[in-house]
């Protein structure tokens, strides 16, 4: 804990945490080597992580990148926090050490992390470029080695993006794997907590710690005992050999993720991915995906209903800020609201109540509902014809920071791959799959049926 955070300080300049707090941290790890000193031997005991600044924590503040929180501290912890360290509600608690909180953009809003209130988070490979968003500040610290794991959430595409463009790997569990409780709301039907680590291994000891059900906090939590997902990881499948042990594993390419929409160093890095696959005994088969342009319009019309709805909570009256001068109630609430949020978050709260309205209502939210029935169902045919489903995670490695500022939806359209799989309530994962333009990292996006999260994670293992 004390080396790590001594990283933390000497890489500051990254902007990957919002907050530290040594003696929180070594206070965390005293009482992990007390567990220790008792005989416990759990794997995460006493190991340091940070967490994306939109999971509550009692002993760090709050802010989900957004100047509406800052200086908000929670009472409580959130469960995948609890799960994590020390525990609650007798669950144990894997006993790992908060390092602090990571940069992530407002209200979990964004493509590059520049979205946060509080400056950007900087891609470790290049800093001049953003690491990803939403969970940015979350990949780069791992990637920077600042941390060996760290969570993050994935409302569109948030763990997989930023993994992604640091070159680490990161898995979106099935909606509902994680409990959502303590984690500030974006757009709830699609929220969902996951890891990002180093590797699949990695991975698959923080999912352990953190999936599982948690009825009476949030009721969309999965009624799934936890499980180790570490299990088998290191065994070929069933019926393969040690020299070919995927053999019998059906990867389905979607023609749709491999159009021209997708740009030539990036595809090149995918199939070279791909073809370490086949060598491992792994058959590709085309399927299609025939709805994947819709995702981006139906994500941008249901994600930021939910998030004008969420929202609504942030009133100036009972937490977050308070405008210092106003005439009288809605004055406060006005000036409230513009003085916290910020543009992207205005942009969509905006959006979001249009789409909402009475008149609006059947045009578009119940259009988008109907289009996300159908991607949903796009991925049961496909799944028909193989066991998991690859491609890449972004059309592009990691762009300038300000690049995309001023232009609002060609970071939308940036999360054609990650958003179908967002919809359809579908495990992801991403895999470092090599170097683009600029030797930039390239992520190979792995999408499983549901509940599936021990499939990504051992076809993961086993290519890394
Ligand atoms: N980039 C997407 C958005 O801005 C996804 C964000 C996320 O997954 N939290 O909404």
């Amino acid at each position: 804990t004390q080396a790590l955070l001594q990283r933390v300080r000497a890489h500051e300049g990254l902007g990957a945490f919002l907050a530290v707090d040594e003696a929180a941290s070594l206070a965390q790890a005293r009482q992990a080597d007390e567990r220790r000193a008792r005989g416990e031997h759990t794997p995460l005991l006493g190991v340091p992580i940070a967490h994306k600044d939109v999971f509550v924590t009692r002993d760090f503040p709050t802010t989900a990148g957004s100047r509406m929180l800052a200086g908000y501290r929670s009472p409580f912890d959130a469960t995948v926090v609890a799960r994590l360290g020390g525990g609650a509600d007798g669950h144990p608690g894997a006993g790992a050490v908060t390092l602090g909180k990571l940069n992530c953009d407002e209200f979990a809003m964004g493509s590059g992390n520049d979205n946060s209130a509080f400056g950007p988070a900087r891609n470790p490979w290049d800093p001049a470029r953003v690491p990803g968003g939403s969970s940015g500040g979350s990949a780069a610290a791992v990637a920077a080695r600042l941390v060996p794991g760290a969570t993050g959430t994935d409302t569109g595409g948030s763990i997989r993006q930023p993994a992604a463009f640091c070159g680490v790997t990161g898995i979106k569990p099935t909606y509902g794997r994680c409990s959502r409780y303590g984690m500030v709301a974006y757009a709830s039907s699609l929220d969902q907590a996951g890891p990002i680590a180093r590797s699949a291994l990695d991975c698959a000891l923080l999912l352990s710690a953190m999936a599982g059900p948690d009825p009476d906090r949030d009721s969309t939590s999965l009624d799934r005992p936890a499980e180790d997902y570490t299990r088998g990881l290191d065994e070929p499948l069933p019926g393969a050999s040690a020299g070919r042990p995927l053999q019998g594993l059906r990867i389905g390419l979607p023609t749709e993720f491999f159009g021209a929409g997708c740009s030539a160093d990036v595809q090149a890095a995918v199939r070279a991915a791909l073809a370490e696959f086949e060598r491992l005994g792994a058959t590709l088969v085309d399927v299609s995906l025939p709805r994947t342009e819709l995702a981006i319009p139906a994500y941008y019309i249901i994600a930021p209903a939910e998030a004008s709805s969420n929202l609504g909570r942030y009133d100036g009256v009972r937490y977050g800020h308070r405008a210092a001068e106003y005439t009288d109630l809605l004055d406060m609430y006005r000036r409230s609201r513009s003085e916290g949020f910020g543009a992207e978050v205005q942009r969509r709260i905006l959006i979001g109540t249009y789409v909402l309205s009475h008149g609006y209502y059947d045009a578009y939210y119940l259009k988008a509902q109907q289009i996300r029935r159908l991607i949903a169902e796009d991925f049961l045919r496909a799944f028909e014809q193989c066991d998991l489903i690859a491609g890449p995670v972004a059309p592009t490695v990691a762009w300038a920071i300000g690049d995309k500022a001023d232009d609002p939806l060609s970071a939308y359209l940036a999360d054609i791959y990650t958003l179908p799989a967002s919809l359809a309530g579908l495990p992801g994962m991403s895999v470092p799959a090599g170097f683009g333009a600029g030797g930039l990292p390239v992520g190979l996006q792995l999408i499983g049926p549901h509940l599936a999260e021990s499939r990504l994670l051992h076809a993961a293992h086993q290519f890394q």
